[in-house]
């Protein structure tokens, strides 16, 4: 299928990006790797009137260290994320989830920016962002703001990103010595979607677990915290028990959706196993 017609810029600077966005107005849409919009501009499920190709801007893809945080720029590519050692080092946890999403040619092009504000509800980044509480970092001709991962995923492939705006990097806190990760993932086939996901951080004090961040993928129209998960693993011993009657909670307060590859039901039973398994994986690292 062929697009249909859009007029295309390809500005250099952030500050040229938000007022060619401005000044295109509300049927304008970012380009960054494509790997998602393109398919919806082929499709003609999107017509945009103009693409604002975000490509140039070189100081978008940047990662580094601030201290407490690690800025990841929005248009850093799956790949780089997965090889940068500022990621590996101190969140480990993005770069594990980011070696499942999708394979090496859409690694090489789609982004980590793309990704969060893409809000796929089967999206693995999406989950990750809220386990570790990071902030999203936007920007439009109005200013800037900070928007945190609890408050940008709304609803089903709906951010709150307002039509102007940009997101141009988001801030990760490190979690620090303590901690263990896993992303765990169940897709039909390698490469592929999540069927369900957790994503899951646990501090360890001895053999305690004294602090749990967990989030699920596709378990609702967008990442959902397990907060009841969290509360019952506050103090408890590092065992395969807890993590078991731990991740009963999983489904509590989620909508987990019904299609092709599994009923709501079968994603519900998923969550908790899957949240028991990356449980273990997470307090053994
Ligand atoms: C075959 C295939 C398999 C995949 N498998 C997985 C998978 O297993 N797990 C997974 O999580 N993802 C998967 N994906 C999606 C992939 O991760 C995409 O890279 C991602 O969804 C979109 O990133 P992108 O940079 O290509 O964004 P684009 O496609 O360019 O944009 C996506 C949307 O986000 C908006 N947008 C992008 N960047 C910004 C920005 N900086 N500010 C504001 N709006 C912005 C665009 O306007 C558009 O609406 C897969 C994709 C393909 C094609």
């Amino acid at each position: 299928m062929i697009p249909a017609t859009f007029d295309y810029l390809r500005p250099a600077t952030i500050d040229a990006a938000v007022s060619a966005l401005s000044d295109a107005g509300e049927d304008a849409k970012i380009l960054a790797g494509g790997q998602s919009l393109m398919p919806l501009l082929r499709l003609r499920l999107a017509y945009p009137d103009a693409l604002i190709d975000l490509d140039r801007i070189e100081s978008l893809r940047e990662i580094r260290d601030e201290g407490d945080t690690l800025l990841i720029g929005a248009m850093a590519t799956h790949h780089q994320v997965i090889r940068d050692p500022l990621v590996r080092e101190h969140v480990p946890l993005i770069a594990q989830t980011t070696e499942t999403v999708a394979d090496p040619a859409v690694r090489h092009r789609g982004t980590f920016g793309g990704s969060l504000a893409h809000a796929d509800p089967a999206g693995d980044l999406p989950a990750v962002a809220l386990a570790l509480d990071a902030v999203f970092l936007v920007r439009s001709v109005r200013g800037e703001r900070e928007i945190p991962a609890a408050d940008f995923f709304v609803d089903w492939m709906t951010s709150a990103l307002e039509a102007d705006e940009i997101l141009t990097g988001v801030r990760v806190p490190k979690l620090g010595t303590g901690w263990g990760m896993h992303y765990e993932k169940f897709h039909r086939t390698a490469q592929a979607w999540a069927i369900v996901g957790v994503a899951c951080a646990v501090r360890r004090e001895r053999d305690a677990i004294e602090d749990a961040r967990i989030a699920l993928t596709n378990m609702g129209p967008a990442p959902v915290r397990a907060t009841e998960v969290e509360g019952s693993l506050q103090g408890r011993p590092a065992s395969e028990d807890t993590f078991r009657s731990a991740a009963e909670h999983a489904p509590s307060g989620t909508e987990p959706p019904g299609d092709l590859h599994g009923s709501s039901e079968y994603r519900a039973h998923l969550a908790t196993v899957l949240t028991a398994r990356a449980l273990t994986a997470a307090a053994t690292l």
